[in-house]
């Protein structure tokens, strides 16, 4: 599978201007691809390869064009095909979609060079590598971890953040663990995670993970914001609070990722198998009423990075369907409703009585367990057996600031 690297790159201000003239036209190239492809009658269209073949022509009928790598070129012409895939797998799923949209200046922040055009170079302990892409030169960038070699990048993206700042993404191809034979797994491995209410997960293991603060960050944002209001607008001062609020707002984007991959990695290193609700079968209102700010809980990236990391790791992500799972009885299996406010769940057929999202946990890993035939002919009403409390033999993976045991005053 493809794994993304991001380290930062330092641009002089020549270097600077240059990619970003290189990005424009790339933007160019792309939206004459763009307008190429509709002009030809719906089942006459030009594939990727009829597009790099003009592509040619068109560099004679403006110069331009010719300014950029060829490489980069193609990979910008040949990126509409895979964007018009990505519409076709949405219209399938039912969603709206138009068509590939003309790109305005400022929009595309990006170049991108497909295995070739481009050199990676780094000395092993130095804090500085640099990439190198044709037709540019040489880009420092921060050596925070190891620089894979050329050979291994697939594909290398230079990007200018809104903030001001220039990442160069590394895409290097690993080689993934096999998952455990769900015959084989132990039970004490398999989680189940309720996306929480209070909590911004709860576990089938009864631990619950605080959602973040980001009480002081918004604070911040707010008022750098209206500081940018004050100011008149275009002026070089506007310019320059426009930045502090575009990097006011990438650090709570940075600090919710942040607390993502922990809270992903650790799951995934933890168990065989994480069962999780899948958000699409689930209805929102439960969550969206409470959750402070719907960018905080972001959940459908977490399930993707989950998803991701698990495949990294080995591990089985099982998405279930969340439905009746706050409801049912994971002892007995008997439906009761409950209001959103009703913090435990006490059943009125068996007795049991547990915290809600614990019960909901124990019914989502339960779900996950049947649909991977783990320990086949367990039928979802009896109960699982789990470990408790499972967070002290993990204790100090996760930030333990944001990993509290439910129950403990402090969650
Ligand atoms: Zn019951």
């Amino acid at each position: 599978m493809d794994l993304t690297l991001r380290f930062r790159a330092y641009l002089d201000d020549d270097t600077a201007s240059e990619v970003w003239r290189h990005i424009n036209i790339h933007r160019q190239i792309r939206n004459h691809a763009v307008r190429d492809y509709y002009r030809a009658s719906r089942n006459d269209r030009p594939s990727a390869y009829d597009q790099h073949r003009k592509l040619t022509e068109w560099k004679r009928r403006w110069s331009i064009f010719a300014d950029v790598s060829a490489h980069a070129a193609q990979q910008t012409v040949s990126q509409i095909q895979k964007d018009l895939k990505v519409l076709e797998e949405h219209r399938k799923n039912g969603r709206k979609t138009g068509r590939l949209k003309w790109q305005g200046s400022g929009e595309v922040r990006s170049v991108a060079y497909q295995s070739e055009g481009f050199n990676v170079n780094h000395t092993a302990g130095h804090d500085f590598g640099t990439l190198t892409l044709s037709k540019i030169g040489e880009i420092p960038i921060r050596a925070h971890r190891d620089i894979p070699d050329t050979e291994n990048v697939k594909r290398a993206i230079l990007k200018k953040e809104r903030t001001g700042d220039w990442f160069a993404c590394l895409v290097v191809e690993v080689e993934t663990p096999e998952k455990p034979n769900p015959d084989e797994i132990d039970s004490t491995d398999c989680i189940g995670v309720d996306l929480g209410i209070q909590s911004y997960i709860h576990t089938s293991d009864d631990l619950s993970v605080k959602c973040l603060d980001l009480a002081e960050e918004y604070d911040h944002y707010a008022k750098e914001q209206r500081s940018l209001d004050r100011k008149q607008r275009g002026s070089a001062n506007w310019e320059e609070q426009r930045r502090k609020v575009a990097k006011a707002k990438r650090r709570i984007r940075w600090k919710i990722l942040d607390f993502q991959h922990k809270l992903s990695t650790w799951l995934v290193r933890e168990y065989d198998v994480v069962a999780v609700e899948d958000l699409e079968v689930k209805p929102m209102l439960e969550t969206s009423q409470s959750a402070k700010n719907k960018q905080d809980a972001a959940w459908s990236r977490f399930l993707d990075l989950l998803e991701y990391k698990g495949d990294l790791h080995g591990t089985h992500v099982v998405r279930v369907d969340a439905r009746g799972t706050t409801k049912k009885c994971n002892e007995c299996g008997v439906e009761t409703s409950k209001p959103l406010w009703v913090r435990e769940h006490s059943c009125p057929s068996c007795g049991h009585t547990e915290n809600r999202d614990l019960n909901a946990a124990k019914n989502i890993l339960n779900r996950g367990l049947n649909s991977l035939h783990v320990g086949s002919g367990r039928s979802e009403s009896t109960p699982v057996q789990t470990v408790l409390p499972a967070f002290t033999r993990h204790s100090g993976r996760v930030d333990a600031k944001h990993v509290v045991e439910a129950g403990s005053p402090a969650a």
